[in-house]
């Protein structure tokens, strides 16, 4: 077959067996952002300390890698247990960061018919996670300034007899925290499972995780991503044994890697320095906030995460006018009315703040 021939029989052969959803998706698109000031994808800016990093290197050099590794993560589960108290009345579940998670939840609960439940804007991967799984995604608006709409919550979930409801807690891509008392009401009203999404724990003042023993439909899902760990792709979730034991089946038997599961007991094997950095991380958000709200035409949202929704006049502009100065932050614009003018800013270092602050000073944001 010449190349033309071949690349026709592809185009035919992928319109005819590629579900049409997915031929009619583009991939998550992963910046480029070599050289720049990365503000864009919510990662901690600190490097390992120095004695942590002479721990990892020492327990990575030991890893069997001939062998497969353990694959209920059994020392890993222990390192988190320990080092955040996660109770051993309570079932754990691991993956390869917690989007994984969230795929293997939505595939356990996709039986013909059933809806996933979530407020809108939010997580893009839940969306993405019930067209991959055939969940039918039901959005319910959030109200314009970013909190859930609860009256309208409770009538969707009368409506559509949710299986599955995602709470992101605080939320992604608005950086609030919605009330404890709403997210309850949902919990109680909800007929089907809730994740309590808490990506963002460590930047909050809430979390639902110490109270996973009081509804039985409530599942919390963490990340170590955004405490200084998003290379090495860990994800947790917690709820009652009976849980994990239906999400266990669909997981692969290996989803997490031998130097992963490795780096988890050296990483947490003392965990003041991810509170150190945690705390640097929101001292310098207060900062940077402050510092925003003093820019005329900038409008700053409520935050209890490590970005910042700051709603300008023209975001692809201010977007593309600090690119060209190398700082590379996400343009929200466009991915849902309520998001219209919203840049979403991580926080960063010091000096990296200090040089989006000269940038934006410079800029038009009116
Ligand atoms: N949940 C939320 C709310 C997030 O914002 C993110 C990352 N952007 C994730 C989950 C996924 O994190 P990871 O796969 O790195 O664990």
């Amino acid at each position: 077959m010449n190349d033309r021939a071949q690349d026709a029989a592809i185009a035919d052969l992928i319109a005819a067996i590629v579900r049409p959803e997915v031929r009619a998706l583009t991939a998550y698109a992963v910046a480029h952002a070599e050289g720049m000031i990365k503000l864009d994808a919510m990662e901690n800016p600190y490097a390992l300390p120095p004695d942590v990093a002479g721990r990892l290197a020492d327990a990575l050099a030991q890893v069997p890698i001939n062998r497969y590794p353990d694959g209920a993560g059994e020392s890993a589960k222990r390192a988190l247990r320990d080092a955040l108290g996660i109770p051993d009345a309570y079932g754990m579940l691991l993956g390869n960061g917690s989007d994984e998670l969230i795929q293997i939840i939505a595939s356990t609960l996709a039986r013909p018919g059933a809806t996933m439940l979530v407020p809108d804007p939010s997580f893009v991967m839940y969306r993405l996670s019930a067209l991959n799984a055939g969940l039918r995604f039901v959005g319910v608006s959030l109200k314009p300034d970013f909190s859930l709409d609860l009256p309208a919550m409770l009538d969707a979930i009368e409506r559509e007899r949710p299986s599955l409801v995602f709470i992101a807690y605080p939320n992604n891509p608005t950086g609030n925290i919605f009330s404890a008392a709403n997210v309850e009401a949902l919990l109680r009203a909800t007929p089907g499972l809730v994740v309590v999404d808490e990506a963002y724990y460590a930047f909050a003042d809430a979390s639902f995780l110490p109270r996973v023993g009081e509804f039985p439909n409530l599942l919390v899902l963490r990340t170590l991503s955004k405490v200084g760990m998003a290379g090495i792709r860990l994800g947790y979730a917690v709820a009652a044994p009976e849980w994990i034991a239906e999400f266990n089946k669909l997981r692969g038997p290996y989803n997490v890697n031998a130097w992963t599961q490795a780096a988890v007991g050296a990483l947490l094997a003392d965990t003041a320095w991810i509170a150190e950095q945690a705390a640097a991380i929101r001292g310098e958000r207060e900062r940077l906030k402050t510092a925003l709200t003093r820019l005329a035409g900038a409008q700053v949202y409520p935050t209890q995460t490590n970005f910042l929704v700051v709603r300008v006049a023209d975001a692809v502009r201010v977007f593309e006018g600090l690119k060209a100065k190398r700082i590379l932050v996400k343009n929200l614009d466009g991915w849902h009315p309520l998001l219209a003018g919203c840049l979403r800013i991580t926080v960063g270092t010091p000096e990296e703040n200090n040089r989006l602050l000269a940038a934006l000073a410079q800029a038009d944001l009116k």
